[in-house]
């Protein structure tokens, strides 16, 4: 069978990796005050077993799985229960709640791992011709619910893996531009690029888990855009199969041959076809990279600080910065510390920081990454550093930042834990104009909390910019709660009103997670009623049978079955943790 890695059936990564929290000695006094759950007497629940679920037998007749043989080898092609189940849904809440809640309406029936371009090409003609659905894959890490097959869908369905595709090509070193298999995974192509000298600048969260096709799919942003780009300007050229034949875009710097057709395959999320090869551009690693803290007294002047910081000369790699609360979520979790590190932070900052008459309750925390040459990395600084100090701010060197990157891929793990204890924590993120940004903040914490209050649970919500351009940013929300009967109607409930307060205040309905199943209902706010019928034009001129994952970015009718608003999950069991794996310990910051 195929050596391609998948992540655990019921949670973020791989198995026998977890938080853990026993050095963050602030983190269970934060997860008490914030959303009222006493971690020190709440039961964990006992790691899913994958025989208590219901799993739909696959309708793939005999004659269509020889056809897929035919096209990628027997050895390739697959209705094993557990890949099947693996294929199904991405990392979002509610697809690790459904998983959990054994809500498993309609999967893949067939997994097919072709080895090359011209394997993805039989797939494609193959299910075509035989009217089944494709749905490609990438990590599985999409939390737009981009993956999750139709519940009504009667035709089979393929899930095409991209796993086997995973090597970068060539790199033209004159052009800065690499051809990579779509299938690659984050670390393995970054490796493959690293050992040439060279790096795609392209960090997202999940960069663990997720495919350079992936992101291409879903419009990805990493955290270093500031610098490098979001993947709609790192990908420059693009393979894509399609029934009979292949779209070839060539990498060009730039070209006004009339729309942009590479345009319309990124954040397609496999509507268009199956992304086989992208050509990206990548840079030198560079010879400097640090990440610098610093201290505003509130969000008002962070933020106008970020805008100049993006305005100035200094074009850093990052410029992130936490609102007050998400600063004192950050400070309390972070790990214990000792002797002349603890005396800095918990009292020669605090007094330096109220002699300045800041309200410690306002204090927010930023991260600015500078990279390039040693000179060019320290005129960034020096430009940075003005800014911060023209606005109030303080830097607190790079201590803080150098923890922030070392452990900023561990993050996910935290939110299996949560629902491990019977909390829910998830994310929104949009982007808006500069002018508008304080507003859509201010908009989503009110539409947070009337949520949280209409289904009478004590919710937290916090949020942090990052993603500058030249005329905004992004915003990104992380909010949690305990969950009661209803788990995903609740959680509906809450990622509802912030998504429709962002389209209130003028801001996107997602600024790098895509739209799939999650973020549809708000499409037509967001681009307008000509803009959704351009749109499906374009799927339904270029698919008519609706073959390449239906359903996705474009509004459902109301007759179909949107996800659902109250599904009949139940919390998990609240058991003692049973039999369970070791957990090697994973840290967060
Ligand atoms: C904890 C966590 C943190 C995250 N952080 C970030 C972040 O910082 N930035 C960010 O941008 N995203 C982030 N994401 C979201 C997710 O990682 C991205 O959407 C990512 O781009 C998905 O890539 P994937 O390879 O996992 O795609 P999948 O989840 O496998 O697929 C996503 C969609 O793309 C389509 N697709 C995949 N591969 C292809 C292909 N080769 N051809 C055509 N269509 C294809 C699929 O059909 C599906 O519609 C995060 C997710 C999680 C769970």
């Amino acid at each position: 069978m195929t050596d391609v890695k998948h992540m655990k059936w019921w949670g973020w990564g791989v198995d026998g990796v977890g938080f853990h929290y026993e050095d963050k000695p602030g983190f269970a006094p934060f997860v008490k005050y914030a959303v009222g759950l006493d971690l020190l007497i709440a039961q964990r629940a006992s790691e899913p077993d994958f025989s208590d679920l219901k799993v739909g037998k696959s309708n793939a007749s005999p004659a269509f799985a020889k056809a897929l043989a035919a096209a990628v080898g027997a050895d390739y092609v697959t209705t094993d229960d557990m890949v099947r189940v693996i294929h199904t849904y991405g990392k979002s809440i509610r697809d690790l709640m459904r998983i959990r809640g054994n809500i498993i309406e309609r999967m893949p029936d067939i997994v097919v791992y072709p080895a090359d371009e011209a394997e993805v090409q039989k797939v494609v003609d193959a299910a075509v011709a035989a009217n089944a659905v494709v749905i490609p894959f990438g990590g599985g890490s999409n939390i737009g619910g981009s993956l999750e097959p139709l519940p009504e869908e009667k035709r089979t369905i393929v899930s095409l893996d991209l796993g086997r595709l995973h090597k970068v090509i060539a790199i033209d070193t004159d052009s800065g531009l690499a051809r990579i298999q779509a299938g690659a995974q984050g670390p393995d192509l970054e490796e493959q690029l690293n050992k040439q000298g060279w790096t795609i600048g392209h960090f997202p969260d999940s960069f663990t888990h997720s495919t350079v096709g992936g992101w291409v799919a879903t419009r990805s942003s990493g955290m270093q855009s500031d610098k490098y780009g979001d993947i709609a300007d790192i990908a420059r050229g693009l393979r894509v199969v399609r029934p009979g034949g292949m779209l070839v875009l060539r990498p060009l710097p730039s070209t006004s041959s009339g729309p942009s057709v590479r345009e319309m395959i990124l954040g397609s999320e496999g509507r268009l076809g199956v992304i086989t090869e992208v050509t990206v551009q990548v840079h030198r690693t560079p010879e400097k990279r640090n990440i610098f803290a610093y201290f505003f007294p509130n969000w008002k002047t962070g933020i106008a600080a970020m805008q100049a910081i993006s305005e100035s000369d200094a074009a850093p790699s990052i410029t992130r910065i936490s609102d007050s609360r998400e600063t004192g979520f950050t400070l309390a979790t972070s790990k214990e510390r000792h002797g002349f590190s603890k005396f800095t932070a918990e009292t020669v900052l605090p007094r330096l920081m109220k002699s300045k008459g800041w309200n410690l309750d306002d204090i927010c925390l930023s991260f600015i990454g500078y990279e390039g040459g040693e000179s060019h990395a320290k005129l960034q600084k020096k430009i940075v550093d003005k800014i911060v100090k023209d606005h109030g701010g303080m830097g607190v060197g790079e201590g803080p930042g150098i923890l922030y990157d070392q452990k900023k891929f561990d993050t996910p793990y935290l939110r299996d834990f949560l629902l491990d204890m019977g909390a829910a924590g998830d994310v929104s993120e949009t982007a808006a104009p500069w002018s508008k940004l304080v507003g859509v903040h201010e908009a989503a914490y009110r539409a947070a909390q009337g949520a949280f209050d209409q289904i009478g649970i004590k919710g937290w919500i916090m949020s942090h910019m990052s993603h500058s351009y030249h005329s905004g940013a992004c915003l990104y929300f992380t909010f949690a709660f305990v969950f009661d009967k209803d788990p995903i109607g609740e959680y509906n409930v809450v990622k509802n009103a912030i998504q429709q307060a962002f389209v209130d205040n003028d801001a996107t309905i997602s600024h790098h997670h895509g739209v799939g199943l999650e973020h549809s209902p708000w499409l037509e706010q967001d681009i307008s009623a000509e803009g959704v019928k351009i749109m499906t034009g374009l799927f339904t001129s270029n698919d008519p049978k609706n073959n390449f994952n239906p359903g996705k970015i474009l509004p459902r009718p109301a007759t179909a079955k949107q996800a659902p608003a109250k599904a009949p999950v139940k919390a998990p069991a609240k058991k003692a943790p049973a039999k369970k794996a070791p957990v090697k310990k994973a840290s967060t910051t």
